[in-house]
């Protein structure tokens, strides 16, 4: 792997790179006013020929190959392959967990240069963890493009009800939707906090949260998102938290009285906490 340290003209920096350059690919995007977007239209767009749905280790891979690139997303039963190139009718239904690694490897396409007969990475893109964590948040622009999420949330505070209600309509993950309405900071005096968890080995680990900023007072912004929740809400949660499916109690938390909800997640060990100031 190259170090490079090239003394060359600054380009916007990475995190910037990405934002602008997915905005992009979802502008070119005809149609794209009404959610959910169109990934295999997008994939196209960023001339992925071949998209193949199949059994394999990691969530999903992209290949640079002579036209354009391939793209591999994980599916446990599905072994299929859909032509963008030939025009392939086919829009095989995607899980919401296959739709992110479907938009996370489109991202990696945002690192090549398309003028090639068969793509070339861009000079001093980043690598390893970076490039993975920015096709991680342009996936995230992808699925849920700003403009219709502020639509979206103007007026409607953010809650688990509406938590629902957008990934439903996103056709998108919990842990993207939340990402996502941290990363836009729009702010309403009715919004509560929503921490998605999943259980991990033998932790119950924070994968994403939204702490709006009246809360942030008392409550810590568990970032990066991999926290242990024992730690985040030791000032709050009691043994019985953990027994209970559900499990509602008015806490004071340094003088503010919140009111804390659990509830459970769709999947398998996953729960929410939504909290909100009484
Ligand atoms: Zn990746």
């Amino acid at each position: 792997m190259r170090t490079s340290q090239r003394t060359r003209k600054r380009k916007p920096p990475p995190n910037k790179y990405v934002d602008m350059a997915a905005r992009a690919a979802l502008r070119c995007l005809e149609g794209g006013t009404e959610p959910p977007t169109d990934l295999f239209a997008l994939a196209h767009m960023r001339r992925v020929k071949k998209i193949y749905l199949r059994p394999m280790v990691g969530e999903g891979a992209t290949y640079a190959v002579n036209g354009g690139f391939e793209i591999a997303v994980r599916d446990r039963i599905r072994d299929e392959v859909i032509r963008l190139d030939l025009d392939d009718p086919r829009r095989p239904p995607l899980e919401a967990r296959q739709r992110f690694t479907l938009a996370h490897e489109i991202a990696h396409t945002l690192y090549y240069d398309l003028n090639k007969q068969r793509p070339v990475l861009i000079n001093d893109s980043p690598r390893g963890d970076m490039l993975e964590a920015f096709c991680n948040r342009a996936a995230g622009m992808f699925l849920l493009p700003d403009a219709l999420l502020r639509a979206d949330l103007a007026g409607r505070p953010v809650s688990l009800e509406a938590l629902r209600w957008l990934s439903r309509r996103y056709r998108a993950s919990s842990s993207a939707v939340i990402r996502r309405i941290d990363e836009l900071g729009i702010v309403k005096p009715e919004d509560h906090a929503i921490i998605y968890t999943e259980r991990r080995a033998d932790e119950v680990e924070i994968v994403a949260a939204f702490v709006p900023p009246p809360l942030q007072v008392v409550l810590p912004r568990p970032k990066p998102y991999i926290t242990k929740l024992r730690t985040w809400g030791r000032s709050f949660i009691t043994t019985e938290f953990w027994t209970s499916q559900l499990w509602r109690r008015e806490v004071d938390v340094y003088g503010l009285k919140l009111c804390v909800e659990k509830r459970t997640g769709e999947i398998g060990d996953a729960f929410y906490l939504e909290i909100s100031v009484v």
